[in-house]
This record gives C-alpha cells, structure tokens and sequence, in this order.
C-alpha cells in the first residue's frame, strides 16, 4: 500500500490537473498564504487492511494537516480521482486515467475489505469499473446511485451516501443523521460494530 500511495503522491498522468494543483499551490487563497500547499494528488489514506472503504472526497475539518494525528481504524478513505480539480469537476478523460489507482486499491484492500460507502453519483458511477477491472463479479446492469443503496459485489456490501459537499450538507440533502445512518449499518456490515 505505501508503495501504490506513493505512485499516486508521484501522478503526473492528467496535464491539467498538474497545472491546476501546481498553481493553486504556487498562488495559494489568501486566507492560507502562509501555508505550504502539497499540490500533489491525495493517496488514500487510513488502515492498510481496512473493513471499510470510503470513496469520495471526504471532507474532514479536524484534519488540517498530514501530520495532525487523525488516524482512522480499519476504515481508509480514498478517492475516485486523487487530484482536486478545477470547479470540483474532473472530466470523463481524468476520471478514467485515474481509475488503475482504484483498481490497485481495492486488489490491495481485497482479502480484508467488507463494506464499500461511495459518496456521491459521480464516486458511483466513477466505482463500478473498478472492481469490474479487478476481476470482481460486478451485478448488471449496473445498481441506480440513491442515498442508502446496498447492493452485494462479490462478498462486499456497498452503500451509497450523498455527497459530504457544502451544497448537500447546507442545504439540508444530507443531514448529520442520513450520514450517520450510512455510516452506522456499513460499519456493521464490515464487522466493526
Ligand atoms: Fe494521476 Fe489521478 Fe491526479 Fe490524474 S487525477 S494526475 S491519474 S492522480
């Protein structure tokens, strides 16, 4: 794992997301000017033989820095494009070069891994060819994306949950609660509750 997540530190594989994130870093927002910016992609991160997988970039407020001490156990959280993009929107070209980073992932997390929870449509629809990729028995047609979806994939319960973004979290969409909720029944579904 330490070696995939650091071929994915290293991606230089989408040249606008390259020039995008070394940007923001050398620019940085004023509110963070005296920051150093990573401006690299974010590998996953969390427990190396981790029951639950969380897809979708998660935002955390307490963690603010790579070293600040959050630690997750037996959950790891990745991403289905690990470079943030400009507007949050990658396109169909970056979503698809990234997609191997996935597919190693889940062969590594493959022997232990139990529950999957996808944020979000885009972390759904960008999840499916993954393990399809890796070998796994994918159903078909391919399950609708919906906030508490469960469906089985090859011994792996797989939970959809809307996005953790401002706009779903502000306006109510997701509550703490719906978060909750998905977070609750999939951690019982990886046996950590
Ligand atoms: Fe590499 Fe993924 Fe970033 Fe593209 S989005 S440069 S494939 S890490």
């Amino acid at each position: 794992m330490a070696v995939l997540d650091a071929g994915i530190a290293g991606c230089r594989a989408c040249p606008r997301l390259v020039e995008w994130r070394e940007g923001v870093a050398r620019t940085k927002r004023a509110a963070f000017a005296d920051w150093t910016y990573w401006g690299r992609p974010v590998p996953g991160f969390g427990a190396e033989d981790a029951k639950l997988l969380i897809i979708g970039l998660a935002s955390q407020p307490e963690s603010v820095a790579v070293d600040d001490g959050l630690e997750l156990y037996g959950v790891r959280i990745t991403a289905p494009v690990h470079c943030a993009p400009p507007e949050n929107k990658p396109t169909p070209a970056e979503r698809d070069a990234c997609r191997p980073w996935l597919v190693e992932e889940l062969t590594a997390l493959r022997p232990g891994l139990r529950a999957i929870v996808v944020l979000g449509a885009f972390g759904w629809q960008a999840t499916w060819p993954a393990p399809a990729r890796a070998g796994w028995e994918v159903p078909r047609p391919r399950p609708a994306f919906g906030h508490g979806v469960r469906v089985g994939l090859d011994g792996v319960e797989v939970f959809g949950c809307f996005h953790v973004s401002r706009r779903n979290t502000f306006t109510g969409r997701l509550t703490p609660e719906m978060l909750r909720g998905v977070l609750r029944t999939a951690a019982r579904a990886a046996g950590l509750k």
